[in-house]
């Protein structure tokens, strides 16, 4: 692998940058690799693991020199951070974020960059139910895809660079439009979590069925929703607040079909529900063609880790 950029400044020390520290230095990236987060606690972590060379209590020391600078805190976080790293950017620097909205972090940051700063947005569509600087590992994009979604007046050659970079970090790359990436993660990552939020939340409300019997027998579907649940609350609700358009129109489209289906339960439409599910498994096996997933009993996790 060819190094990319000479430092690379990561804004926020969780599993995202993590696991961009290890995969740069797997690939050799870059130079360099500092970092910044909000605690002091993370950024000991982040120095002790080693997939930063250097930490810096704030987010405007980290960024100095640096030749790309990733902000990967919460979407809600965006705008703080860019505004406290703009006076002491580099010029000709290429600002990007991994977060999981787009047009609402265009928004946030793209007004503190100064002229000669390139903003280049992107999303790796990777991710665990785990968080914070232990929750990183470098196979984490392998494989997988990472959406840039550069803006009108983006330097190409700034996109091109970040693209290249994106795939010595081991992902496939793909170039889509802001407004387009909100709905595409709405249907693929936003709804399928609020629907996991909302049926472990409605089990763990039944009152006929004992939390014993939900933990002991969730390997029947529930136990997946359960995974997804679990995932980060801050990040989840900044998703939800910041991704507001596109997750309400998918609900909507949710719900027609969720009351369809009620529909064909208590009228005994067994046609209609095999049609349906017949549909739906040739989704899934595309996504495993894709390569995407795999379709062990286990989907591929491995046994339990012991924690
Ligand atoms: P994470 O593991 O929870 O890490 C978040 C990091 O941001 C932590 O280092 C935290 O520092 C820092 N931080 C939080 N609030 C901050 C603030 N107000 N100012 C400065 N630093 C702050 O989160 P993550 O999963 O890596 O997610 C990071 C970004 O990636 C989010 O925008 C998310 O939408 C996006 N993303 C996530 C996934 C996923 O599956 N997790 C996938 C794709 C994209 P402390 O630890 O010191 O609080």
């Amino acid at each position: 692998m060819t190094q990319i950029y000479n430092k690379v400044a990561l804004i926020g020390l969780g599993l995202i940058a993590g696991s961009i520290g290890y995969a740069v230095k797997r690939g050799g990236m870059a130079g360099s690799v500092v970092g910044y987060a909000r605690t002091p606690d993370t950024r000991a972590t982040a120095l002790e693991l080693g997939f930063v060379d250097a930490v810096f209590d704030t987010a405007a020391e980290a960024v100095v020199d640096a030749d790309l600078v990733i902000l990967c805190v919460p979407v809600g976080a965006m705008s703080d951070v860019a505004r406290a790293i703009a006076p002491n950017l580099k010029p000709g620097a290429t600002v990007s974020d991994v977060g999981s909205v787009k047009q609402a972090v265009v928004e946030a940051v793209a007004p503190h960059l100064p002229d000669g700063v390139h903003f280049v947005p992107t999303h790796p569509m990777a991710g665990t139910e785990h968080s914070g600087p232990h929750a990183g590992f470098a196979e984490l994009f392998d494989n997988r895809w990472c959406l840039t979604t550069p803006l009108d007046n983006s330097d190409p050659q700034a996109v091109e660079r970040l693209e290249d970079f994106w795939r010595g970090l081991g992902a496939n790359v793909e170039r889509m439009e802001v407004e387009h990436h909100d709905l595409v993660v709405a249907v693929t990552s936003h709804a399928p979590h609020l629907i996991a939020y909302t049926m472990v939340g409605v089990a763990d409300d039944m009152e006929r069925v004992s939390n014993t019997e939900v933990v002991n027998l969730s390997a029947a579907g529930f136990r997946d929703f359960t995974r997804i649940a679990a995932s980060d609350p801050t990040m989840w609700r900044d998703v939800f607040l910041n991704n507001k358009v596109a997750t309400l129109e998918i609900l909507g489209r949710f719900t027609e079909e969720l009351f369809a289906l009620q529909r064909a339960i208590r009228k005994g439409d067994g046609q209609k529900l095999f049609d349906y599910f017949t549909h739906t498994r040739a989704v899934r096996k595309s996504i495993i063609e894709a390569g995407q997933d795999t379709d062990a009993p286990d989907f591929g996790r491995g046994a339990p880790k012991e924690t």
